[in-house]
């Protein structure tokens, strides 16, 4: 089934008097929301037995949570010690992942440094087919790992990059589609249905229906320039974009099911109500 949640706490979240994530599952669920990403963005530091209680709190609630990694990822360094820590964002974000009892981590794949995007590309590849052995020898077989799009022109993670990536892995390498990423890279891609159309009919042509029905996706109205993205917007902007609305019905049509965070900037529970509730109207 579809689902649609926020990417972290907001501010009405604590404009309400809730302190802490454990509380979020009710708050989320009366709602009428289905997920949640908790990022790890700055790091991974939440102890296993916390995981544990908040991961039980949302599965009584019904609220599956995902993770992000931490931004410091960068899986084109020509450096090994900086490829080891590659591997210990990435596991320690599994492990509080299953502890969590969630199922996907998304990730950025990282950035050139000192070398052309061509060679930089062909050490990424080869330092994530690495990652995939070890997900499976350390018992992480049955997790999701979302290569995500990215934002700025400078960062590794184009739509063919991503899809690239994907083609290594088996069934659980699903692409993290940030459509307000693309949107900020392409300087304004996604303004008709055909545009997301176009998008989402080259990943079913080059990964199979299966991953792009389970693909994960972050949406938010992005501002950019020249180089990319600026910053992240909220639904009020409508300068930017790009609109969430023609992308629904895209998924309406083609049966689509994949999981949606919301990023927008302090509105993210607002906004991915916003999201369901217009997808949901196209029922009737
Ligand atoms: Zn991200």
């Amino acid at each position: 089934m579809i689902k649609f949640g926020p990417s972290g706490l907001c501010a009405q979240f604590s404009e309400q008097g809730y302190k802490h994530t454990i509380q979020a599952g009710a708050w989320l669920k009366k709602l009428g929301l289905d997920c949640f990403e908790y990022s790890f963005g700055r790091g991974v530091q939440i102890k296993a037995d916390t995981a544990k209680e908040i991961g039980k709190e949302f599965a009584d609630c019904g609220i599956e949570i995902s993770v992000h990694a931490p931004y410091f990822i960068n899986l084109a360094t020509i450096e090994e010690e900086k490829a080891q820590n590659n591997h210990r964002y990435i596991f320690d974000s599994l492990a509080a992942l299953r502890a969590f009892g969630g199922k996907r981590c998304v990730f950025h794949p990282g950035s050139p440094l000192k070398s052309t995007r061509e060679d930089a590309m062909q050490l990424l590849l080869k330092r994530f087919e690495k990652v995939l052995e070890l997900k499976n020898e350390y018992g992480y077989s049955d997790l999701l790992l979302c290569p995500e799009t990215m934002g700025k022109k400078a960062q590794l993670g184009n739509l063919e990059e991503v899809i690239e990536m994907c083609k290594l892995g088996d069934e659980t390498i699903v692409p993290c589609i940030d459509f307000g990423h693309l949107n900020s890279r392409e300087c304004g891609l996604y303004n008709s249905k055909d545009d997301y159309k176009k998008t989402i009919d080259r990943l079913i042509d080059t990964l199979g229906e299966s991953k792009v029905d389970r693909m994960h996706v972050h949406f938010s109205k992005i501002q950019y320039t020249s180089n990319g993205e600026l910053r992240h917007l909220t639904f009020d902007d409508n300068i930017y974009g790009p609109d969430y609305e023609p992308l629904l019905e895209v998924f309406k049509e083609y049966k689509l099911n994949p999981y949606i965070v919301c990023e927008s900037a302090g509105t993210q529970t607002r906004d991915a109500l916003a999201m369901k509730t217009y997808y949901m109207s196209l029922n009737k």
